[in-house]
């Protein structure tokens, strides 16, 4: 099913659906609120998918918010780099970029409200003492000696916590809620801590930072969000959402919903580990096109409609489950195979000499660029006496299962005539380094008159007007399933993830750019690699292969 057909349907548009029926609301407002401590992935693409997609079929609104209250974690890089890729999906934000720290001036209000109603306190204790008073999941926790200060009290320890005289960790704001409850989120919740860090928006204006529970739901409300999408992991976290905005004084109630978050097999998702590859080298930068993350999907070729399609496709439910390596790349491939031109990339060369080809002579054929689609026309393919061939695709020796260029026999090149193999020269150690054949110059896009046939077709590019150019081969990053589970997921790095080889590429190639995948026929799909790839030094990176090649080696 092509992208553009039907809208998707999940329990949260049902939810949407009810609420515009209901006149609960009359229009939607979503948002994405990543935090700018990395760059996105394709967990990220799921998100925004669901939120900018339900904002567009509603003809509702989505906020980009970045939800930046980590200062030492976060930084500026991160927030060019989100928004490029949200750009770069597809979607477009609704008015400005938004900040969660455009609010710390309301937020601390609020935190002020919290303190004049007796719901919030200045919290003594030590970070350690805190995690021991407030019990476990089977035991209700205990009440901090400052739990009961006066309002005057709190408030005053909390001004001087906002002018700097408490060093970090000494001092916090709490909630006062339920130190008894089931969900441990609602046992006093840290609010506000202080942290003398410097902040990529609000520079050195504040030196306490709210808490990210305390800072979503107000963010949510004072943006006007009606329906706040997350993850299954806060929905404990629900509770002091709709806490807090019962608390304070203001106008929206957002709600809260949560969906699974996607799971991809071999290969990691949390931002942390993500940023580990990076730091320590393990792989080339954020954008190496092994990582999960969408610049890596995109400099390996990745398209924007192949990810919008693979997110359709994995459906918001609230199950939590682990998909597949092969259905994101089963969407690339049919995103490519639709639209990706065809062209001929020779990536272990050996040479075929013409003998009967006039030397020096280069015979400009045609090939067309995509065998459905003829409205993406033609292309020149320059034929001359010596081409390279994949060195696979010779054999001196072969039985008929083998359908390639073996001597004595003839095959089709692919857009030229038929050639048939006569003899073949080895470098030292017994490997093919040439084969000589003789052409039938009557087989140019038809059969020959006495019924001959070539047993198959082998791809090739002319040694005399060629471009030589590299290739990067890419495998998966992990070789387990599930490396976030292991001990040490940098133990299971698959070390053959990158293979490089150097072989030729049809001329037609010169300028390739990178936002273009090509379909190098036999091998591929593949791209100009948008960094390294230059006109006079191309660099193809394989997106993916033709057909799925480990379905194949699992059901061996
Ligand atoms: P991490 O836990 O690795 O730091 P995160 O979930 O905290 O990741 P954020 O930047 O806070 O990352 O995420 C922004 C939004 O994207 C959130 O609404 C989050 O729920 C959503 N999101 C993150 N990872 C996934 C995922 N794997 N599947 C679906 N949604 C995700
Ligand atoms: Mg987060």
């Amino acid at each position: 099913m092509s992208e553009s057909e039907a809208r998707p349907t999940n329990f949260i548009r049902q939810i949407i659906d009810k609420d515009l029926a209901s006149g609960a609301h009359t229009t939607v407002h979503t948002r994405f609120p990543p935090e700018p401590n990395g760059y996105l992935h394709i967990g990220h693409a799921k998100s925004i998918c669901l939120n900018f997609g339900i904002a567009k079929d509603y003809q509702g609104q989505c906020n980009l918010r970045f939800d930046d209250t980590n200062p030492e974690k976060e930084d500026i890089e991160f927030v060019e780099s989100i928004k490029d890729d949200v750009n770069w999906l597809g979607f477009q934000w609704d008015g400005q970029v938004c900040y969660s720290s455009d609010y710390f001036d309301r937020l601390h209000g609020y935190a002020v409200e919290l303190i004049e109603k007796g719901l919030a306190y200045v919290e003594d204790l030590s970070p350690d003492e805190i995690r021991e008073y407030r019990g476990t999941l089977t035991a209700p926790g205990k009440h901090s000696p400052y739990r009961d200060r006066s309002v005057e009290e709190n408030l005053e320890l909390f001004a001087k916590m906002k002018n700097g005289e408490f060093a970090e960790g000494k001092v916090c704001l709490r909630a006062k809620i339920d130190m008894a409850s089931p969900f441990m989120v609602m046992r006093d919740p840290v609010l506000y801590r202080v942290r003398f860090a410097h902040h990529h928006q609000t520079g050195d204006k504040w030196c306490i930072y709210p808490m990210y529970d305390f800072t979503h739901c107000i963010s949510d409300a004072i943006e006007g969000i009606t329906h706040s999408l997350c993850t299954l992991e806060f929905q404990d976290n629900r509770r002091l959402y709709d806490w807090v905005l019962d608390n304070i004084t203001i106008e929206c109630q957002p709600r809260q919903y949560e969906f699974s978050r996607l799971n991809l097999e071999y290969t990691v998702m949390s931002k942390r580990k993500l940023s580990q590859l990076v730091s320590e080298n393990l792989v080339n930068g954020w954008d190496d096109p092994r990582m999960p993350t969408i610049s890596g999907l995109r400099r390996r070729g990745y398209t924007p409609a192949a990810i919008r399609e693979f997110c359709k496709r994995i459906g918001v439910t609230k199950q939590d489950n682990t998909i597949e390596m092969s259905s994101l790349e089963s969407c690339v491939r049919d995103d490519l195979n639709d639209n990706a031109p065809r062209a001929m990339a020779v990536l272990d060369p050996i040479k075929l000499v013409i003998e009967n080809f006039p030397e020096g002579e280069i015979e400009t054929l045609k090939a067309s660029n995509h065998p459905n689609k003829p409205e993406m026309g033609e292309r020149e393919v320059p034929f001359s006496r010596e081409i390279w061939i994949e060195a696979e695709d010779f054999r001196e020796e072969a039985n008929k299962k083998y359908k390639r260029l073996v001597l004595g026999k003839e095959v089709r090149l692919r857009n030229a005539y038929y050639v048939k193999a006569e003899r073949c020269e080895k470098d030292e150690n017994g490997n093919v380094t040439t084969v000589y054949c003789t052409y039938d110059p009557e087989t140019l896009g038809k059969d020959p008159a006495d019924g001959r046939k070539a047993k198959g077709v082998i791809h090739w590019v002319s040694a005399d007007a060629g471009i030589d150019a590299e290739f990067r081969l890419y495998d998966r990053l992990f070789t387990v399933p599930n490396p976030g589970a292991a001990d040490d997921f940098a133990a299971t790095i698959n070390p053959e993830s990158l293979q490089v080889v150097r072989g030729y590429v049809e001329p037609s190639l010169k300028a390739a750019s990178a936002e273009q995948g090509f379909q190098f026929e036999r091998m591929g799909y593949f791209c100009a690699d948008r960094k390294d790839s230059k006109e006079d030094a191309l660099v193809f990176n394989r997106t993916v292969g033709l057909r799925d090649t480990w379905a194949k080696i699992e059901a061996q």
